[in-house]
């Protein structure tokens, strides 16, 4: 693999007011950037170092497997937020959405639920596993390939995700997640992939 982050999918100040500059500086810069350096540093010299990203993941635990998943998570949420995302999704994510969780409604507010009551760091994620889709809540670097689902989205609810636009008001965050910054497309796309 090579250890360099990708570039992120916008630019820094894309996603204000919902998600400000400064955040992005602290969350993709310095967090974000911790989590590949450190990666870098486990893996010099090792064999690990030619897998991939999700081989190393997979295979991992310990601090490797810390590092590795917060690499691979970062991505993943940085590519399922977008400017003027959020919103209620339509066509086929909107149809399984429906069929799996009664309405829109009722997902938004299980999935709100999910991610605050997440006690401590972690990630709140809407998976698939065998053609339905469900909620997920993981603690710390934990994710989804480890338990055998399928994420389609995530939202970082560390604190390092909020506290410098939200202070201690997480379920304000998520629900501007879901209503201003959810990139209902990349779910879509990661369902059908
Ligand atoms: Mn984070």
């Amino acid at each position: 693999m090579k250890f360099e982050l990708d570039p992120l999918p916008y630019a820094k100040n894309a996603l204000v007011p919902h998600i400000t500059e400064e955040t992005l500086d602290f969350h993709y810069g310095k967090h974000h950037q911790a989590y590949m350096t450190n990666l870098k540093g486990l893996l010099e010299g090792k064999p690990e170092a030619n897998q991939t990203l999700e081989e190393v993941i997979k295979g991992a635990s310990g601090g490797v497997f810390n590092n590795a998943a917060q690499v691979w998570n970062h991505t993943f949420y940085w590519n399922g937020i977008k400017p003027n995302g959020g919103g209620e999704p339509t066509g086929d994510l909107k149809a399984a959405i429906e069929r799996d969780f009664g309405s829109f409604a009722s997902f938004r507010e299980q999935f709100v639920k999910i991610c605050v009551t997440q006690f401590g760091s972690g990630w709140g994620w809407l998976v698939e596993e065998g053609g339905k889709l469900s909620l997920m809540q993981t603690s710390n670097a934990d994710l989804p390939m480890k338990h055998g689902q399928k994420a389609l989205l995530t939202c970082d609810v560390w604190e390092h995700a909020y506290y410098i636009d939200y202070r201690n008001l997480r379920q304000k965050y998520v629900e501007t997640y879901v209503d201003k910054l959810a990139n209902w497309d990349f779910a879509l796309a990661n369902l059908k992939g």
